[in-house]
């Protein structure tokens, strides 16, 4: 028997600790003092922070908003799971970007060259630049970017950074614009059709691609 300890690497939430121990670290929000939650502990406090319902679950068709993040975190990763997918970003001659989104490699290999003309040696580099990452991992759709952003970790830190960086826009889920079509969130909630791709309006979004059995 070796007496080497096993090397436990722990989630990057547990790791957290205050940067400093400075007067101010009062201000510093960790996922263990949540103010959100403390306060919602009691009823009247919780009522009157009705309005403060922050972090809205980014999910096409989902409608959950949160008022604290590890809740909308915890929420995203239980009920939803992001597919890969190829979202095309190829602008049509009515100047929008396709905006279609598609599951299959060979489904969007097909549509760049039969709906964009492509020849099979352009369609390298739209593969890999339109890719939305299975699960969160390479690159991801943000709705307020309003385009893919590439991830620098992998796992579940990955997943860390796509929430992170969400968060710090600061802005409502309703602006969220959707990775399919050209309606953000907001607009699908209202109902409102912008008549956009072959006089096609995207009414509802496939619910079942994004719950996770
Ligand atoms: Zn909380
Ligand atoms: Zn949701
Ligand atoms: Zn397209
Ligand atoms: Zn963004």
């Amino acid at each position: 028997m070796t007496g080497d300890a096993p090397t436990i690497s722990s989630p990057p939430w547990t790791q957290l600790s205050p940067i400093n121990s400075t007067n101010d670290s009062a201000s510093i929000r960790t996922r263990t003092d949540c103010l959100t939650c403390v306060e919602s502990r009691n009823p009247a406090e919780a009522a009157k922070s009705e309005d403060k319902l922050t972090y809205g679950c980014t999910f096409p068709t989902c409608t959950k908003r949160f008022q604290c993040i590890d809740k909308w975190e915890r929420h995203e990763n239980n009920k939803h799971f992001q597919l890969e997918a190829w979202r095309c970003s190829v602008w049509n001659a009515d100047n929008h970007e396709c905006a279609r989104l598609f599951y299959h490699r060979s489904k969007y290999t097909e549509h760049l060259r039969d709906e964009h003309k492509f020849k099979k040696s352009e369609t390298e580099n739209p593969l890999k630049e339109n890719r939305i990452g299975r699960n969160g991992q390479y690159q991801y759709w943000c709705g307020h970017c309003r385009k893919l952003v590439r991830l620098h970790n992998q796992g579940s830190d990955a997943w860390a950074e796509r929430f992170e960086h969400i968060a710090q826009h600061e802005q409502d889920i309703s602006d969220w614009l959707l990775p399919e079509g050209h309606r953000t969130k907001g607009e699908v909630a209202a109902g409102v059709c912008v008549g956009e791709g072959d006089g096609e309006c995207i009414e509802s979004l496939d619910l079942n691609l994004y719950i996770r059995e």
